[in-house]
């Protein structure tokens, strides 16, 4: 915990009337830019360690992704444990979720819940039943598309810096070029209908074989999920769960960029070198993934002011203005990748490395976008 620097972990433990016990822990990384963002994970861990590392390293992913896209908001993320034994149709969402709502409730908050593996739309209206602190909820709505949209505009600064693009966008970087999809979920699906839409080839695999024959119906050809991170294609594309790349697999990757929206995909820092010696693009995953991040917050912002004006729903022009924001700030994940990019060639350090410097050197700095210095609380009451 201290060498990741986390400001604060919160862990909470239930027993639900069927006598199933549920533990959640809540990491805040940093909360200088604001109060924290993240989503909430909700899956069987083999190990409660291995809950607790996996919710820190993205509790600092938040951190760096809300500093490099420019948002006030601070890093934190959740994960509840699932009990191994209990299957996924006997499980309580309901008592789950609106315990879990208890939960954030009670720090005042530090930190908002979203959206992520294992949760879906109608587990956050749940939480909403029991404290306003959620960020995608059906009133905002699930932050995939804007997510998938973010690692679309991610893959084209991939290829165009690939292609030595440097200050204009091509026309259309994806035509003809191979693309191996890890997870065809919320977001993997997403772009690669959208890859396939501007005319790439799509190598796919899912651990869910009804989300593989819908992708073979479309003409994306699937490989077990074994195979295909060493597939030979141009951009691999992870969109399943974290520490994917490692040592072990590092040296038989046949890619020449690695841009999906995985968090946490290489195991650690010593990955990034190899990948540079190895001379494979890695789009840092907290830069191309920001999309989901920056819809979560504008549109959570945008809620609580319409709370703190006693209206109820916004109207059609700020709405209209709001989507336009957020489009905008989604774009621009184009030109922070190729800067970084341009940065680490210059410097001759690794993309990761740069970025997580340009990153660091936001959260310490004196930037806070509260001048009462408690955030950007975005209270409605
Ligand atoms: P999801 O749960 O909807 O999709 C994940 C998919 O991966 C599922 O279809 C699952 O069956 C598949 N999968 C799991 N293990 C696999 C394996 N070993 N091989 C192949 N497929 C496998 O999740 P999502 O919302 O699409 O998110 C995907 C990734 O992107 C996660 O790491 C998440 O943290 C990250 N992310 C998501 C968002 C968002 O807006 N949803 C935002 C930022 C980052």
């Amino acid at each position: 915990m201290q060498s990741m620097q986390m400001q604060a972990v919160h862990c909470f433990q239930i027993t639900s009337p069927e006598q199933h016990e549920y533990r959640a822990i809540i990491a805040l990384h940093n909360t200088n830019l604001g109060p924290a963002l993240g989503g909430c994970r909700c899956l069987p861990y083999d190990h409660e360690q291995l809950a607790f590392d996996d919710v820190m390293r993205l509790a600092q992913g938040m951190s760096y992704k809300a500093a490099l896209a420019n948002i006030p908001q601070g890093g934190g993320k959740a994960v509840i444990l699932l009990p191994k034994n209990i299957p996924a149709e006997q499980l309580d969402r309901h008592f789950l979720f609106s315990w879990f709502g208890q939960c954030l409730e009670q720090l005042n908050g530090q930190y908002i819940t979203a959206m992520d593996v294992g949760t879906q739309v109608s587990d956050m209206d749940t939480v909403a039943q029991q404290t306003r602190h959620v960020a995608s909820a059906s009133n905002i709505g699930d932050p995939a598309d804007a997510t998938a949209e973010g690692v679309i505009e991610g893959i084209k600064a991939s290829l165009d810096f690939d292609l030595n693009i440097h200050s204009a966008r091509s026309v259309n970087p994806f035509v003809g070029k191979s693309f191996a999809i890890q997870g065809l979920g919320h977001v993997g699906w997403r772009v690669a209908k959208a890859i396939q839409h501007w005319g790439g080839h799509i190598i796919a695999a899912d651990t869910d074989e009804e989300k593989c024959r819908q992708a073979q119906a479309l003409g994306m050809k699937i490989v077990s999920s074994d195979s295909l991170l060493v597939q030979s294609c141009d951009v691999l594309v992870p969109c399943a769960l974290g520490g994917i790349i490692h040592a072990d697999n590092v040296n038989e990757l046949r890619c020449r960029i690695i841009a999906g929206s995985a968090n946490n995909q290489l195991a650690d820092n010593s990955i990034a070198e190899i990948l540079d010696q190895k001379n494979i693009l890695y789009a840092p995953d907290y830069v191309i993934n920001a999309g989901g991040l920056i819809f979560a917050s504008m549109q959570y912002k945008a809620q609580c002011q319409l709370l703190a004006n006693g209206s109820e729903k916004i109207n059609a022009t700020i709405d209209k203005q709001i989507t336009e924001q957020i489009n905008a700030k989604i774009l621009g994940i184009y030109s922070t990748l190729m800067s970084i990019f341009q940065q680490a060639q210059y410097s001759h350090k690794n993309i990761n490395l740069v970025a997580n410097e340009i990153a660091q050197q936001r959260l310490s700095s004196e930037i806070n976008l509260d001048p009462s210095g408690k955030g950007d609380v975005y209270d409605a009451a």
